[in-house]
């Protein structure tokens, strides 16, 4: 994820953009799994200190706002949020690894069609989030 697209991203749905915000876009994105608010700002304090907690916490909500992240729930109602690519998708959320892959719409779509021809109901959007163990975790 380029910080250009997070910055794009980030006005077009008209969230602030500044140096700390795209700093943590980044950070989250470079983590490549599902990580919980607390543990973000644990590991950007050690690179910098001077970053609050609740510019972590704000920042992450801004970016699920403006679609660059998604909010995961984990046990214990944690909330988790791993960085998310423009494109509508769905999510394949490892509980042991952390890992978190992206699905396309052609996984969903037939589980949309028979909910629409079942069901009668019109579906605007559909987020779908997978919980399991990721195919390298459920082999060992
Ligand atoms: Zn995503
Ligand atoms: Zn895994």
């Amino acid at each position: 994820m380029s910080s250009r697209s997070v910055t794009d991203r980030l006005r077009a749905a008209g969230e602030r953009v500044t140096a700390q915000r795209i700093q943590i876009a980044e950070a989250l994105a470079a983590s490549g799994r599902q990580i919980s608010a607390q543990d973000l700002y644990a590991q950007l304090r050690r690179e910098r200190p001077g970053i609050g907690r609740a510019t972590v916490y704000r920042t992450l909500e801004a970016l699920v706002s403006a679609g660059v992240a998604r909010r995961l729930e984990l046990d214990g109602h944690v909330s988790a949020y791993v960085a998310c690519r423009p494109q509508h998708h769905h999510h394949l959320s490892c509980d042991r690894c952390g890992r978190v892959e992206e699905i396309g719409e052609d996984v969903i779509a037939p589980v949309a069609a028979r909910v629409a021809d079942d069901l009668g109901f019109q579906i605007d959007d559909a987020r779908i989030d997978f919980y399991g163990l990721c195919a390298s975790c459920a082999a060992g």
